[in-house]
């Protein structure tokens, strides 16, 4: 089925490269900017044909697309460059926006060193929608994409944000979620921590609660579908040398003192030999 567009004043956008975030999940968050520029360029690059084709559709816009994922040559880069000095050119994702956990990094940074204007055409993004909806301290946030899938690596990204002042977000797949949680569990047992879940789709949820009772949840509802985890920055009264105790206690699973102390120096800035010292006494405990 398609859909009526909305009358706006059509307008032709200048040569460039729009940036176009699309819909997560409810199609009805597409701006009316989005739509005009997608309606007027001469190409879309994007990251799945077919999805993006299935967009159009819905809308009643034909265009012609050009698949660029993450692993484009630098020649269809550089082409879509090229077009874009000539004529208003577009750059979508699967859904979201562009860049956001999505390619386009590498066309953006070259097109804009090639002289090109680069221009937003913002719209959703899961990270800033669930970030909306939590609950949690949104003056501050730090972004970080995808939590690793192997449990060291993953342990040692969570200890390395230890100290970071801010709710933290990542993007997270419904399989891994529970091992997420018991991971941030074991770090932090007292942070807040929420997950968002299908934003903007029917089944839309976000629930909250120590890392360790969201974890049993998911352990009784297995999730489905795309989910946001946030977790709440250290409480004032979290001391730093109870930061880099639980850091280290985090290392210490993988890894000998020595490794341990490396790892959470660099994190901290927190004297390397101190840190070693601190790490013998947990082992021995
Ligand atoms: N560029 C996109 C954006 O702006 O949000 C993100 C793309 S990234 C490849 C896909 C991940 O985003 C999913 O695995 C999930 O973690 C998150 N995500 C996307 N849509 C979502 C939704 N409707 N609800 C919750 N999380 C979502």
């Amino acid at each position: 089925m398609t859909m009526e567009l909305p009358s706006i004043p059509a307008n032709i956008p200048e040569p460039g490269l729009y940036i176009v975030a699309t819909p997560i999940g409810n199609l009805g968050d597409i701006t009316l900017r989005a739509l005009n520029v997608l309606q007027n360029v001469s190409v879309i690059a994007c990251e799945d044909t077919r999805v993006t084709g299935k967009l159009l559709k819905h809308f009643g816009i034909k265009a012609r697309l050009q698949r660029l994922d993450d692993h484009a040559t630098p020649q269809v880069r550089a082409r879509i460059i090229d077009e874009a000095r000539r004529t208003p050119v577009a750059l979508v994702s699967d859904a979201g926006t562009p860049l956001i956990s999505d390619p386009g990094y590498r066309l953006v940074r070259e097109a804009r060193e090639a002289g090109i204007d680069v221009v937003s055409v913002p719209g959703a993004c899961a990270a800033i929608g669930a970030l909306s909806i939590a609950g949690l301290p949104s003056d501050r946030f730090l972004f970080a994409g995808f939590l690793p899938v192997k449990d060291k690596a993953r342990s040692e990204m969570l200890a390395g944000l230890a100290g970071v002042p801010a709710t933290l977000v990542f993007y997270e797949t419904a399989p891994r979620l529970e091992r997420a949680l018991r991971a941030i569990a074991d770090l932090w047992p007292d942070r807040e921590v929420a997950v968002a879940r299908e934003l903007t789709k029917l089944h839309e949820e976000c629930r909250s609660g120590s890392a360790a009772n969201l974890a049993a949840h998911y352990a009784d509802h297995p999730p489905k579908g795309e989910i946001v985890l946030l977790i709440g920055p250290p409480a004032d009264a979290e001391a730093p040398v109870l930061d880099a105790d639980a850091m280290l206690r985090a290392a210490l699973g993988d890894a000998g003192p020595g490794k341990a102390a490396g790892i959470v120096a660099k994190a901290t800035g927190i004297d390397r030999a101190a840190l070693y010292a601190r790490a013998l006494e947990l082992k021995g405990e």
